[in-house]
């Protein structure tokens, strides 16, 4: 499928260029930039139990703008040992006309290590047209935006003609034990029309910051993390043996390092990597526009793969992620294990994938575990009235003939378990990026202060559009 859509609307297309801090800022956003600064703040990640710390500040930021002890529930959630916790917020309808919306976040983070970065991960720190700090861009913007909408439109008296449900995560970049709780909560409880998820999707910028494209998240790889160990007896490394567990593991996963999977596509994926290589003059555009045109084309392959931004978008990954093996110095290892983690394209399989690793380690002694909970989900479907709503928003912020493109997400997010109970669900972010630029996950994690300004309103308006009453 291909959902080329432009967006010809009188005013010239505006620059998201970095504005010059210091500018006035309205009350809203004022508001909006101390809640980023207060969730972004919070070390949230796995090992240090903070969610809850962000649960109780954005309960009582709701409350203060109205949202009642009936709009509002919280519930605990324990992740392998780790106590975390959900938040779910009722915008209720006094007289609703349609099925709920569901909108998604998360509220916690992968963790940051102050000595890695340049500046301290867990601070809000703008400089260089930047807010720098973990999870400026993944994905306390989403939480912020989300819950900075609910308190605008209560306090302006908003009254949807649907009930708006915002569901945050508390564990989405680990066990996503939370994630899935809520989902099948979200499905016996509200069962909405659809759901619309900050994590995923956004507008798309060049170089010169000037808009790109709209990206919709509509379908995502299949998420699979497998553990590999060779176990061996031992003993006192003053008397080496042949076999070795670290080298056995060690070989094993220079096999995997050195293999490519086979070279996938589906109607989305190839619709969404033409879109945005028709943008691009350089080689990674030419690269992509080769690629539609000719899935075959060896030499467009070899840069899609080269970039850590494409390299998804045409087939499976497995990558090594953590390791762990021996137990002195001075002796043998008698186990080493590595992670690898895997983001399957659909219609492949786990099944599938496991068993091409274990061709290419060609070692038996090789053990293989899946540790993840497989969670396949499928492709949903484009839905006129949501991509009307971001048409809309996105040509009140001034952007205008981009074209919006569905797309595959390589990583996994919490979307995937509601695609997985049948709703459909849209990654509609409201940030702007270059590529490869907001750091998500990785060091000195950041997002344009343009863009966190400009993309307030994104969420504002498709809820408007899509639970407001009709102009007249
Ligand atoms: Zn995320």
């Amino acid at each position: 499928m291909s959902f080329r859509i432009s967006l010809l609307a009188a005013a010239a297309a505006v620059s998201i260029a970095p504005i010059a801090s210091g500018q006035e800022r309205t009350e809203f956003e004022q508001q909006a930039r101390e809640i980023y600064r207060n969730v972004v703040e919070v070390r949230s990640a796995r090992g240090h139990e903070n969610v809850p710390k962000i649960v109780d500040y954005v309960v009582g930021e709701l409350k203060a703008a109205g949202f009642s002890d009936e709009d509002i529930e919280v519930t605990d959630y324990d992740n392998d040992g780790e106590a975390t916790q959900g938040l779910v917020v009722w915008y209720r309808s006094p007289d609703p006309q349609d099925k709920p919306i569901a909108l998604l976040a998360h509220m916690d983070v992968v963790d940051a290590l102050a000595e890695d970065w340049v500046r301290e991960p867990y601070k809000l720190i703008e400089e260089e047209g930047y807010f720098f700090g973990r999870g400026t861009a993944d994905n306390k913007y989403g939480v912020t935006s989300l819950v900075a909408t609910f308190i605008r439109l209560k306090e302006e008296g908003f009254e949807p003609t649907r009930d708006l449900v915002m569901v945050l995560s508390g564990d989405e970049e680990t066990g996503m034990v939370s994630t899935r709780a809520q989902a099948n909560w979200v499905a016996e409880e509200v069962d909405p029309a659809f759901v619309l998820n900050a994590d995923a999707g956004g507008l798309g910028l060049d170089d010169n910051g000037e808009p790109l494209d709209y990206g919709i998240q509509g379908a995502e790889k299949t998420y699979a993390t497998f553990e590999l160990t060779v176990t061996n007896p031992g003993g006192h490394s003053s008397a080496p043996r042949a076999d070795n567990a670290i080298y056995e593991l060690a070989d094993a996963l220079k096999k995997i390092e050195a293999y490519k999977f086979p070279v996938r596509y589906n109607d989305l994926t190839l619709a969404s990597i033409e879109a945005a290589g028709r943008k691009r003059l350089d080689r990674l555009g030419n690269a992509q526009r080769a690629f539609a045109a000719d899935p075959t084309d060896e030499d467009a392959i070899e840069v899609l793969r080269a970039n850590p931004a494409t390299v998804g978008q045409i087939g499976t990954t497995c990558i090594a992620t953590m390791l762990r093996a021996g137990h002195a110095e001075n002796a043998l290892p008698q186990s080493a294990t590595a992670t690898v983690n895997c983001r399957i394209f659909p219609g492949v399989g786990i099944e599938a994938t496991e068993a091409t690793l274990k061709d290419v380690v060609g070692n038996e002694d090789v053990q293989f575990e899946l540790i993840s909970d497989l969670v396949e989900s499928p492709e949903s479907g484009m839905r006129e009235d949501v991509l009307a709503a971001v048409e809309t928003a996105l040509e009140a912020r001034g952007v205008t003939d981009v074209d919006i493109i569905p797309h595959m997400s390589a990583g996994g997010t919490d979307g995937m378990h509601y695609r997985n109970l049948g709703y459909d669900t849209y990654g509609v972010g409201g940030a702007a990026a270059k590529q490869n630029d907001t750091f998500a996950h990785g060091l000195n994690e950041r997002l344009l202060v343009s863009s966190f300004y400009d993309g307030l309103d994104h969420f504002y308006i498709i809820l408007k559009e899509l639970a407001g009453p009709e102009e007249g």
